[in-house]
């Protein structure tokens, strides 16, 4: 099984599912704070960063990956 790695992600993942905004991040357009929003609230369903974790970001956010693209410039 592959254990995939959290540090890609700019957001925070904590163990409980706590969700941590930077406060860049509440600087950032709002499709962006919905995109951290929406990828933490796949996570209580989803631990992980499988296929089926991204199915149901792209169900819940058709364009979340510009919306990451987008922080991730943000927060560089
Ligand atoms: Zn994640």
């Amino acid at each position: 099984m592959e254990i995939p790695s959290f540090k890609e992600d700019h957001i925070s993942h904590t163990p409980k599912g706590k969700i941590i905004l930077n406060p860049e991040l509440i600087k950032s357009p709002k499709g962006c704070i919905e995109y951290v929003i929406i990828h933490e609230l796949c996570h209580l369903i989803h631990h992980n960063h499988t296929q089926k974790f991204i199915d149901l970001q792209i169900n819940e956010m058709k364009d979340w990956e510009k919306w990451k693209m987008k922080l991730e410039k943000l927060l560089a």
